[in-house]
């Protein structure tokens, strides 16, 4: 058949226009990828989830292979659009000493919100990064948008007080109980700089919380007491509440460094901090302890603070250690005397008891043990949480008997007193702490106290 024989010759050739074919296909497929290649990757981040009256906006552009072209980064709002940042970059000429550079990674970032934009409403906003890669002989310019929503919040949440009589005292505690708005997200009480934060009320209804707050020892203002309330855009409103304030000034109290002293303190919290930079005298050593080591206590201390459980874990007055006397109470500035001269000043924040020594160290009240080992200028020390934020430290113990995690019932011994750490004789440290903020512990072991104070305010398990 004619079509047989004569299909026998093209088939040689077809399968070279076959390979021709092909190899322009990839030719084409390789050209294409180089044309088109990466596109540049934006992501926008801000400093809070919603707008309000300024959020801190910032879009990260990168193009490793071939460099950004161009990068903008744009507020829209309804049909109105404003250009918040932009930038352009050029490659480096033939001739340039940096020949070919490119710029592979850049960030845009502005202030977005009704202090930098008064014409935003509430409702949402688009933020736009847009991100033209470098086009060359090969590469296309091509452009790559991300866009961002967000919400526009312009209004505080609401904010109620709804319990009543609030008597405090410098350096004492107190609770509030305040409803609040959906859109808080944050709400307590402010004492100064320090911020109690709120907890659900146990039975209450909706939008019902309370907040067990620390006044800072330091703090003499009442008008610096307040309620206030959050939302995730930043809008924050904040009321008084206090009806009578009770000044109560720090104590002096001076302190005779002795050589001695210096000598069973200063090697013993040395060698057990790690890090302790041991050069000079021992009372430069001291010095160092009493400064930066107690500053890095208290961060820890700060930390430990946050694993408290949303419970009342306690019963009735915190219980002072049996067949003890109060030796130095709260809130005593100490000035610290070394050979006749002035060496120091600290903040003394707990209640020392003394009894007989390597005494029971009972937990002054019911809770679960969220610290337990050495804590530098507290030596061997022990925290129970007892719910809420509220939390009990036992510092300069000879031993202790219990491990985190542990439940311990008021009464229950927990270790026997000592002179670890910065001590210098045998007695028990009690410090009270309100979300990792020192309290004064008297009102904590006062009955009266917590009848007239917590009992009235909040319904007690
Ligand atoms: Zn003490």
């Amino acid at each position: 058949m004619p079509s047989y024989a004569l299909g026998k010759a093209p088939r040689g050739r077809s399968r070279w226009v076959l390979l021709l074919l092909s190899l322009v296909a990839v030719g084409l497929l390789a050209w294409g990828s180089l044309r088109r290649g990466p596109s540049p990757a934006v992501v926008i981040e801000s400093a809070r989830p919603a707008v309000g009256s300024s959020t801190r906006v910032v879009a990260r552009f990168s193009e490793p292979l071939g460099g950004l072209g161009r990068i903008t980064l744009e507020l829209i709002q309804g049909d109105r659009a404003v250009t918040l940042a932009e930038q352009r970059f050029a490659r480096a000429g033939a001739f340039s000493p940096t020949r070919g550079r490119f710029t592979a990674n850049a960030e845009l970032s502005a202030t977005v919100g009704r202090s930098a934009q008064d014409w935003l409403k509430e409702g949402e906003v688009i933020l736009r990064a847009t991100a033209d890669r470098m086009a060359g002989p090969l590469r296309s310019g091509l452009s790559v948008v991300v866009e961002k929503r967000m919400a526009v919040r312009l209004r505080p949440p609401h904010l109620e007080l709804l319990s009543k009589q609030h008597y405090v005292r410098q350096g004492g505690s107190g609770i509030a109980v305040l409803r609040v708005g959906d859109s808080a997200v944050r709400s307590g009480v402010r004492g100064g700089t320090v911020e109690s934060l709120s907890f659900v009320l146990p039975g209450g209804g909706p939008g019902e919380r309370f907040a067990l707050f620390a006044i800072p020892w330091d703090l003499t203002d009442v008008n610096q007491v307040r309620l206030f309330a959050e939302d995730d855009a930043g809008n924050r409103v904040e009321m008084p509440f206090v009806n009578l304030f009770k000044p109560s000034p720090p104590r002096m109290d001076r302190l005779e460094l002795s050589d001695s002293f210096l000598a069973k303190v200063v090697p013993a919290i040395a060698s057990q901090t790690p890090g302790f930079d041991a050069s000079g005298s021992l009372l430069d050593q001291y010095l160092r302890i009493n400064g930066d080591v107690r500053r890095a206590t208290l961060a820890a201390i700060a930390k430990v603070a946050a694993d408290t459980q949303p419970a009342f874990l306690w019963r009735g007055a915190f219980a002072q250690m049996p067949n003890t006397q109060r030796r130095a109470s709260f809130a005593e500035n100490r000035t610290y005397v070394y050979q006749g001269k002035v060496v120091d000043h600290q903040t003394h924040l707990g209640l020392d008891l003394a009894s007989t020594e390597h005494a029971p160290v009972p937990a002054a009240n019911a809770g679960r043990v969220v610290f337990s080992g050495w804590l530098a200028i507290y030596g061997n020390a022990v925290i129970i949480d007892h719910g809420y934020g509220l939390m009990s430290l036992y510092g300069h113990m000879s031993s202790f008997s219990v491990k985190v995690g542990d439940v311990v019932a008021k009464g229950q011994q927990i270790g026997n007193s000592g002179s670890t750490g910065l001590a210098g004789g045998d007695h028990l440290h009690l410090e009270i702490f309100v979300q990792g903020k020192s309290v004064d512990p008297l009102e904590w072991l006062d009955e009266h106290w917590i009848r007239d104070n917590i009992a009235t305010k909040v319904k007690l398990p």
